[in-house]
């Protein structure tokens, strides 16, 4: 009898303490995971929907803001610093007004 509580005692922590941290580790990758998921998703989101967005301009024309698109293609121009790229045709472009189709700067 005594032996048996002893083996059952010096069994309990070897056997419940691994396994508990695995469950706990498991637990912290599924979680990493999610995050790690949940972060690229809104990565990507952002990137796609920044991207596809024209961006909106002040126009002294129309007096409010416009969508601001490329001169040579009137498509959505990809804003660098001090130039505009225009989407279609990769070329660097002047920014126009979408509506009345003026000079934005
Ligand atoms: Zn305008
Ligand atoms: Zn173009």
């Amino acid at each position: 009898m005594g032996e048996g509580l002893i083996e059952f005692l010096m069994n309990i922590p070897l056997q419940t303490e691994p396994e508990g941290n695995d469950m706990v580790c498991t637990y912290l990758i599924i979680l990493a995971v999610i995050l790690i998921a949940l972060y690229l998703g809104l990565f990507i989101y952002n990137k796609m929907v920044i991207g596809k967005k024209p961006k909106q301009h002040p126009c002294k024309y129309c007096g409010h803001m416009v969508n601001a698109v490329s001169k040579c293609c009137s498509a959505p121009v990809e804003e660098k610093f001090m130039a505009g790229k225009c989407s279609k045709c990769g070329k660097e472009t002047k920014t126009i007004c979408a509506t009345c189709k003026r000079d934005l700067y």
